[in-house]
Order: C-alpha cells, then sequence, then structure tokens
C-alpha cells in the first residue's frame, strides 16, 4: 500500500511563479527517481500552499512510469508514532528494516521530528541507507532547513545534500487559473468578473480560495441563487472575517525577519547587533499584540529568552515608536502585513 492520493496528480497541480521551482523539480525527480542531484527533494512551504497535493503529484507520477518501484507516502506524524509503537513491541529492527527496502519514500511534515531526538535518530539511518543506495527520499516542511528548530544539525546538513524548493503564495493569475480548473473539473460555470473578484480578494493561499469558491458554490445551489457579484462579495466577506488567519509566533518571526532580510536564525541568534535586536523586540512586541501565548512562551520561541526579555522588548517598542519616526514606520509596516 503505498498511500499515495491519485486526486493529487501534475495535471491538477497548476504552474505559476509561485511554485514553478518545485514543480518543475518534482517531475524531474519523477522521471529519475533517485537519479537526479535533488536527493532529498525537499519542498517548504506555509500551510496551504500545495506541499502534500505536490508530494503525493510526485509519488503518483513514479508509480505509473516505474509500477514495479515500491513507493510509500507517510506524514511525518504517522512515521513517529510507528515507531514508537516498534520499540514498544520490540521490533525496532523490522521497523528499520520496512523503510529501507523502499525505493521512494516521501515523508510529509518532517517539521514534526522537531524535538523527537529517537524518531530523528531512526530517520537518520534510514536516510543514510536509502540515500548510499540511490534511493530517493521527498520530504515536505513548513520551513526551510535554516529555519527549522530542535532538529540534529547532522539531519539539517542531510536535508540539504539535494534541493531545497520553496511553495510561495500563488500570484493573482495563478490564483485565477487555479479556481479556473477547479470550476472547470467540477462541471460549473461561472462568470469571469465572479472568479476574478475571488481571486482578488483571497490572497493566502490555495485552500482557503478553494474554501471561498466552494461554499459560493454551495451556497448557491442551496438558496437555489444565481451566482451574482452581490452574492459572492457577500460570502468572500464573511469567508474573509471567519478565516481571520490565527497569527502564530513562527509567522510573525517569518514576516519580520523578511522585512529585515535577515533569516530566522540570525533574528534569535545571541547576537548585540542594534538592528538585529531591533528585529527581535519586534517580533517579541508583535507576539504579545497579537497572540494569546505568554511571555514566557514568546520568550523562548524566540531564541530562547526569559519573559523579563519579552517585557522589556514590547516597553522599547512602544517607546521607540513614539520617539523615533523611522522606528515607527517599521512598527506600522510590520502590522500591515501581518493584519493580511
Ligand atoms: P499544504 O500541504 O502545503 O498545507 P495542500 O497540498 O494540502 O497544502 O494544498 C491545499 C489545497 O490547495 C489542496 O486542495 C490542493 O489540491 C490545492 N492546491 C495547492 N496548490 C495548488 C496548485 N498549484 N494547483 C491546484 N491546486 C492546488
Ligand atoms: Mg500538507
Amino acid at each position: 500500500e503505498s498511500q499515495l492520493n491519485p486526486n493529487y496528480n501534475f495535471e491538477n497541480f497548476l504552474e505559476g511563479d509561485s511554485n514553478r521551482l518545485a514543480r518543475n523539480a518534482g517531475i524531474a525527480v519523477a522521471n529519475k527517481p533517485g537519479g537526479t542531484s535533488f536527493n532529498p527533494l525537499l519542498i517548504f512551504g506555509g500551510v496551504g500552499l500545495g506541499k502534500t497535493h505536490l508530494a503525493h503529484a510526485i509519488g503518483v507520477d513514479i508509480k505509473d512510469k516505474y509500477p514495479e518501484k515500491t513507493v510509500l507516502y507517510i506524514s511525518a506524524e504517522k512515521f513517529t508514532q510507528q515507531y514508537i509503537d516498534s520499540v514498544k513491541k520490540n521490533n525496532r529492527n523490522d521497523f528499520i528494516h520496512f523503510y529501507q527496502i523502499i525505493d521512494v519514500l516521501i515523508i510529509d511534515d518532517v517539521q514534526f521530528f522537531s524535538g523527537k531526538s529517537g524518531t530523528q535518530d531512526v530517520f537518520f539511518h534510514i536516510f543514510n541507507h536509502l540515500h548510499q543506495n540511490g534511493k530517493q527520499v521527498i520530504l515536505t516542511s513548513d520551513k526551510a532547513p535554516v529555519d527549522m528548530q530542535d532538529i540534529e544539525q547532522r539531519l539539517l546538513s542531510r536535508f540539504k545534500w539535494g534541493l531545497s524548493a520553496e511553495l510561495q503564495t500563488p500570484d493573482f493569475e495563478t490564483r485565477v487559473s487555479i479556481l479556473k480548473n477547479k470550476l472547470y473539473r467540477d462541471g460549473v460555470e461561472m462568470p469571469e468578473d465572479i472568479i476574478e473578484y475571488v481571486a482578488k480578494n483571497i490572497k493566502t493561499n490555495v485552500r482557503e480560495l478553494e474554501g471561498a469558491i466552494i461554499s459560493l458554490i454551495a451556497q448557491s445551489s442551496f438558496n437555489r441563487k444565481e451566482i451574482t457579484l452581490s452574492l459572492a462579495k457577500d460570502i468572500v466577506e464573511k469567508f474573509v472575517k471567519n478565516t481571520k488567519r490565527e497569527v502564530s509566533i513562527d509567522y510573525i518571526q517569518k514576516v519580520v525577519s523578511d522585512y529585515f532580510q535577515m533569516d530566522v536564525s540570525t533574528l534569535q541568534s545571541k547576537t548585540r547587533k542594534r538592528h538585529i535586536v531591533q528585529a527581535r523586540q519586534l517580533a517579541m512586541f508583535f507576539a504579545k499584540k497579537y497572540t494569546k501565548a505568554s511571555l514566557a512562551s514568546i520568550g523562548s520561541q524566540i531564541g530562547k529568552r526569559d519573559h523579563a526579555t519579552v517585557l522589556h522588548a514590547c516597553k522599547t517598542v512602544d517607546n521607540l515608536s513614539s520617539t523615533d519616526k523611522q522606528f515607527r514606520k517599521y512598527v506600522e509596516d510590520l502590522a500591515k502585513k501581518l493584519s493580511l
């Protein structure tokens, strides 16, 4: 059992600037599993941007072209659970052996391995064995390797052996073509201006885009109403309100470090360089403002600081934004980016 979902394939994974590199790398890997330098292929990006879809598509295509190869898709969570069970049942070696004879191993959401040293250790050995034998490994993650936390260095360095390809938020044109393709496959007709209205206003990720269009279709058919622009406006408005994104501390750190053009790891580092300290303080300030996390929890997630440091950061940001014009601009820009 490969656990692959045939509905997630390349044909319905629409190409755009936001995913071209990852999609093409996926196609290259599917043509020659284990035979390219993209090994492992690591696909990373935010929630709802197509990581799981693309990972399946690669597996499905390999199975098509090479029916004799064993391909296995598994979430990192399930892999971890299986490993824990195997230890309890005293058959850790069977577990390892099972994975070592697979030709193409696809593990989804490897950020789940964070802090789980037993699982990381066993995966490290499986990975080495597969890699040495020319087998293909495909991984997905919600973060780039440089930004992954609590993953052993030796594993991170393996992740970087191949190619890390990012899935970004799709641009307007890509959102329109994803919507059109979905409507076409579902046999639903919709006026162009409505499609464009939805694509213009739902820009966070593909999952939400699909969710909005599904609820639009459902509303119109339940109420026997025609799909009009005003119905679309109602639904999109409600949709945007209801899915007001739960901003995570990870997300805040990513936005702040992107804004200052640094890595998240730099933002979290121990350095006292002024611009890095400021970026870190801003991340703490927004984490306090936009999440329900405690000061202690914010501190531990932003570079392992204590609650007093976070409190100090919040006060500093308050002070600086009333005295320093440039700094106030940072706060305003970031607030805008975070309240998308
Ligand atoms: P992730 O694993 O990154 O959270 P998913 O792979 O679950 O995201 O994708 C969310 C939804 O968006 C799925 O229904 C998927 O089919 C769809 N999707 C994502 N990217 C594309 C794309 N480029 N073309 C078509 N559908 C897409
Ligand atoms: Mg996923």
